[in-house]
C-alpha cells in the first residue's frame, strides 16, 4: 500500500508517517522547500524511520504538481494535513490562510478527481468549526458557527470534501477533530508553550510563562492517539466524517496547574483579568498574563462527543489528559538537558 501525507513535517505528520510505515505502508511526503533546507518534525524522526519515507518538494498552492505528482504516484491513501494551522496568526493573516487552506484543499481535490479517482482522501477539518458552542459536547450535527479565519477556511475544505465526495463518487473523508496535541507541537500553541515554559523554569529560567486567555476551555487529546483514528476512516466500505476528542473539558488555567505539578510546584493564582498572575509556594511568579495573546474573538467551550468514531471506527482516546501534560513536560526537560 502507498499512502501520500502532506503537511509530514507537521505535528501529525510526525506520528502517522511513523503509524504508516509500522503497518508496512509505502509512504510518501510533500514538503515545502525553505532556505536552510530543514524538514520540520521529520528532522527529529530516527534516521531510520526518515530514511524511509520518500520526499517530494512541492507547494499544495501549486495544482499543477499536485496532478503530476497523483498522476504519477497513485497512492492508495493520502492524508490531506498541510495547512496554515495557527489560528492568532489566520487573523492576522487571512489571505493566506485562505490561499494554503482553501486554494491548496481545492487543489488536492481535483488532482484526486482529475488524476488518481481510486485514491482515498483523507482531509484534517477541526472542532474549530463549532467556533462558540452553545450545545455541549460537539458532534458531527453540531451546527458549524466559525470565529477566525483559520475555521472559515476548514469550513470550505470541509463542504469542499462532501461535494467532491457525493458530486464524483469518490472516497473523501473529513476528520473533525478536537486540540490534540504531543512533545513535536509547534511552540507558539499554548500547550507547548506552557510545557516548554514548564521545562525553563525547573532548569532556573526567572522568566514567568505570560499567555493570553487563561479561562479558555478546551478538549485536549494525544496526537499520536488521533493519527490511528485518521487510518480508521479510510478503512471503512463507504467514506464519512467523524468527530475525534476525548469527551474532557480542560481550561488553560488547569493545563497550566498540571504542567507545573509534572516539576512539584503547586500553583497558586491571584488577581483577576489581565492582572491574574500564578504564583509558586514561594512567591515567585511563574505565569503572567498579556493581551497581547488575547485573539480578537475567542473559539471555546469544546468537549467531543466522539460516539460515532467509537462505534463505527471502534476508536477511542487512549491517553489521559494527566499523561498528555507529563509526556510533554518531561520530553521539554529531556531537550533542555
Ligand atoms: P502543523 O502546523 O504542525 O503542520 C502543518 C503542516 O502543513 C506543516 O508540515 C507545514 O509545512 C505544512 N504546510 C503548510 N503550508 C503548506 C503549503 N502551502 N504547502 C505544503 N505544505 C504546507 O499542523 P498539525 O500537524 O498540528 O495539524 C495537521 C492538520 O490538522 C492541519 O491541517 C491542522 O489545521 C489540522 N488540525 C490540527 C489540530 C491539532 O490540534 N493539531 C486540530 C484539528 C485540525 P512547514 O513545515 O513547511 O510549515
Ligand atoms: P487553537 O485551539 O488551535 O487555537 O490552539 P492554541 O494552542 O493556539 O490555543 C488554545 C487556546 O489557548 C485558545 O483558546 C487561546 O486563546 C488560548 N491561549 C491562552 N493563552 C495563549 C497563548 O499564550 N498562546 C496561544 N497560542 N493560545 C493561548
Amino acid at each position: 500500500m502507498k499512502a501520500l501525507i502532506t503537511g509530514i513535517s507537521g505535528q501529525d505528520g510526525y506520528f502517522l508517517s511513523q503509524l504508516l510505515l509500522s503497518k508496512g505502508y509505502e509512504v510518501h511526503g510533500i514538503v515545502r522547500r525553505n532556505s536552510s533546507m530543514t524538514q520540520g518534525t521529520m528532522d527529529l524522526l530516527p534516521e531510520h524511520i526518515k530514511s524511509n519515507i520518500i520526499v517530494h518538494y512541492g507547494d499544495i498552492t501549486d495544482g499543477n504538481f499536485l496532478s503530476n505528482l497523483l498522476m504519477k504516484e497513485k497512492p492508495e491513501e493520502m492524508y490531506h494535513l498541510a495547512a496554515q494551522s495557527f489560528v492568532g496568526y489566520s487573523f492576522q493573516n487571512a489571505l493566506s490562510t485562505y490561499d494554503v487552506n482553501i486554494g491548496g484543499t481545492l487543489n488536492v481535490c481535483n488532482a484526486v478527481k482529475d488524476a488518481s479517482q481510486d485514491t482515498r482522501l483523507y482531509f484534517a477539518a477541526t472542532s474549530e468549526l463549532f467556533g462558540q458552542p452553545r450545545v455541549t459536547p460537539q458532534n458531527e450535527t453540531t451546527l458549524f458557527m466559525p470565529r477566525s479565519p483559520y475555521a472559515v477556511s476548514k469550513l470550505s475544505g470541509l463542504w469542499t470534501i462532501r461535494t467532491y465526495r457525493e458530486a464524483y463518487r469518490l472516497y473523501m473523508t473529513n476528520g473533525i477533530l478536537f486540540n490534540h496535541e504531543s512533545e513535536v507541537r509547534g511552540p507558539e500553541f499554548v500547550t507547548r508553550k506552557i510545557t516548554r515554559g514548564v521545562a525553563q523554569i525547573k532548569n532556573g529560567s526567572p522568566d514567568p510563562i505570560i499567555l493570553g486567555n487563561l479561562s479558555a476551555v478546551k478538549d485536549w487529546g494525544y496526537a499520536r492517539d488521533y493519527v490511528e483514528g485518521m487510518w480508521m476512516m479510510l478503512q471503512q466500505d463507504n467514506p464519512d466524517d467523524f468527530v475525534l476528542g476525548t469527551g474532557e473539558s480542560h481550561t488553560v488555567r488547569e493545563f497550566a496547574e498540571m504542567a507545573f505539578d509534572v516539576i512539584g510546584e503547586k500553583i497558586r493564582w491571584v488577581g483577576s483579568g489581565v492582572n491574574e498572575i500564578g504564583l509558586s509556594q514561594e512567591g515567585n511568579t511563574l505565569v503572567k498574563v498579556s493581551r497581547e495573546f488575547f485573539r480578537p474573538l475567542e473559539s471555546d467551550n469544546y468537549r467531543a462527543d466522539y460516539s460515532k468514531a467509537k462505534k463505527v471506527l471502534k476508536w477511542k482516546p487512549e491517553t489521559t489528559f494527566a499523561d498528555l501534560v507529563k509526556i510533554m513536560v518531561e520530553s521539554d526537560l529531556k531537550s533542555l538537558n
